[in-house]
């Protein structure tokens, strides 16, 4: 189903960062709304996805105004500190609609004129490779984390039905990979996979970042309970995976095919990498 788009004017498009990423000055939202609408979705218990009639994952506000307000509000910030940028914190910036809308793409133009000390770069979309040349003018300054919670496609389309297919994901980092681009996988939150999938993901990348629903979701699980997340492995014959030691079973067999120095956990794996001075 298409989800239903509206253009806005925000009032502002910088967020102090707190909580989980209180290690970044500011979060940035090109969108309200995520046409994606993963299942374990935090975003979904918010109030602004519990004030809206419609489902979550079923309507996108474009912030129409977000490239002048940045252009505003990055030099306002610098006069206060350094900027470092979290995109994004509770929408995908390269969702379907960022094809026709290229706001994203404006918000880097606009970043890189502005050039904030540091930008880290959320997403779960290949789309994002349409902007390689934009993402090679931030040298050292970025790190694009694109989300890859499990290599079994079968087990995304339980939980994140709408979401780009893994393996377009993994080609996507092996782009930016290639390209010079610092990247990451973030497999977060980990969900049922393979034994082959720390191998795949060795293949694409040189770092990744490892989380799940008991430590990544600030609440030591509970707001994962309260989505229902328990009931879609229950139904599914998944149960052993609900389990807050399960992710020591992936990072062990990931020790095997990466350095120690190459994977983080949790909230660390989403922090400005050290020598990023932020
Ligand atoms: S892509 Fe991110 S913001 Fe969008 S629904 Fe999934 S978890 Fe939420």
């Amino acid at each position: 189903m298409k989800p239903s788009i509206e253009s806005k004017t925000a009032r502002s498009i910088l967020t102090k960062g707190t909580g989980f990423l209180h290690g970044y000055s500011h979060t940035l939202n090109p969108y309200a709304g995520c046409a994606f609408g993963c299942s374990y979705c935090y975003v979904r218990r918010m109030p602004i996805s519990l004030f809206r009639e419609e489902d979550w994952g079923a309507w996108v506000d474009i912030k129409e105004n977000a490239t002048d307000l940045v252009k505003k509000e990055i030099p306002k910030a610098r006069k206060k500190g350094r900027v470092s940028i979290f995109m994004s914190s509770s929408t995908d910036p390269y969702q379907p609609v960022e094809h026709k809308t290229h706001l994203t793409r404006g918000l880097l133009e606009a970043m890189i004129e502005e050039s904030p000390d540091f930008l880290f770069l959320q997403t779960r979309s290949p789309l994002v490779t349409r902007d390689i040349d934009l993402l090679k003018q931030y040298k050292n300054k970025i790190l694009v984390s694109m989300t890859v919670e499990t290599d079994l496609e079968s087990i995304r389309k339980i939980f994140a039905p709408s979401a780009p297919p893994i393996h377009a994901r993994l080609k996507a980092i092996q782009q930016l990979r290639s390209e010079g681009i610092p990247v990451q996988a973030a497999v977060a939150p980990l969900l049922p996979c393979s034994e082959q999938f720390p191998l795949k993901l060795a293949e694409v990348t040189d770092r990744l970042t490892l989380d799940d629903f008991f430590m990544g979701d600030g609440s030591g699980g509970k707001r994962t309970e309260q989505l229902g997340i328990r009931k879609l492995f229950e139904e599914n014959g998944l149960n052993d995976w609900y389990d807050r030691e399960a992710y020591l079973k992936i990072k062990r067999r990931l020790q095997e095919v990466f350095s120690e120095n190459a994977i983080y956990i949790s909230q660390e794996g989403f922090y400005p990498p050290k020598g990023s001075d932020c």
